[in-house]
């Protein structure tokens, strides 16, 4: 299997689910074996999407390098993984990634418009040497070397509208775009005052998120179960990070973005492609997280989950 980038430039502009920011992106082909890039318009500072990028994972992965951050890479880091996308510059004149309709179905659509172009390299497939494993008791990801990736995962809420959703998927590109890729992010109407209040959700809307009340999702679903398709989408765009289609089966309950990343580093760590600036880095982004944390004094995050 070769590589593969797309054929034109296209762009697509829109409101960040956090920041409330709105900001442009640019999907540009890329070489072969350079990756996903990001790159910051202002600045021109390049952030590769890889694990040693992250600075954060609460409620969203955010990639940084220096002072420039870009929130909410997952959707379409998604979007690229789910089409067989593995070179592109992603250039973003903003600090967010638009939300559009809370999915990866617009980044889809944008991809496929643009167009795919098969390159010379081979696709570097990435196997585990072990069963690894990551979280706690009512949280954890699992993941056991395979032939092929399959993510099952379960998700578990006593929100009436959620309940047990259980899925076991093994990706192909057509059952991507039509069951993973057009499932929404969702978020508690209960938890919304408290995520403004610490700059989460400022974007967030009925348009871009299913949002539940009390009783039941205040806007329709697109799937009975959308809440567990969507957090598999997050765990594609998130496994993304690693730079290689992994061929493993994943087993996850309860996960979020920061067990996500968690599982990305063990892997990472366990294939030896850690890279020698990698330490380096998650001291950082621990360093960052803790003072984000202490920043946000009384911030609590939702009991059991992370909703976004
Ligand atoms: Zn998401």
């Amino acid at each position: 299997m070769r590589q593969h980038t797309i054929r034109k430039p296209v762009s697509i502009e829109g409101v960040g689910l956090h920041s409330g920011k709105v900001a442009r992106v640019t999907v540009s082909p890329a070489p072969p074996d350079a990756g996903v890039v990001f790159k910051e318009r202002a600045t021109g500072e390049r952030i590769p999407a890889r694990p040693e990028s992250v600075v954060n994972s609460h409620y969203a992965t955010t990639l940084g390098a220096n002072a420039t951050r870009i929130q909410t890479v997952e959707h379409l880091m998604a979007a690229a993984a789910g089409l067989g996308i593995d070179n592109i510059e992603i250039e973003v004149d903003g600090p967010e990634i638009p939300a559009l309709d809370g999915s990866a179905k617009p980044f889809v659509a944008l991809l496929a418009f643009a167009g795919r172009v098969q390159q010379s390299a081979r696709r570097r497939m990435l196997s585990l040497p072990c069963p690894l494993r990551v979280g706690g008791a009512g949280r954890w990801i699992h993941i056991v070397p395979s032939d092929t990736l399959r993510i099952s995962y379960t998700l578990d809420n006593d929100h009436p509208a959620i309940g047990t959703q259980v899925l076991s998927w093994s990706p192909s590109e057509r059952s991507f775009v039509e069951e993973f890729a057009p499932a929404r992010t969702y978020g508690f109407l209960r938890d919304l005052g408290l995520m403004r209040k610490n700059g989460l959700a400022r974007g967030g809307s009925l348009d871009n998120a299913i949002v539940l009340g009390n009783s039941g999702a205040l806007n329709g679903l697109r799937y009975r179960d959308e809440f567990v398709r969507h957090k598999i989408l997050d765990l594609l765009g998130d496994l993304a990070l690693l730079g290689r289609p992994l061929r493993a089966h994943v087993i996850a309950r309860n996960g979020g973005h920061a067990l996500n990343l968690e599982l990305v580093l063990a892997v990472q760590r366990a294939a030896g492609l850690e890279r020698r600036a990698a330490a380096t880095a998650s001291a950082t982004a621990a360093e960052e997280a803790a003072r984000e944390a202490a920043q946000r004094e009384g911030f609590v995050p939702a009991p059991g989950l992370v909703t976004i």
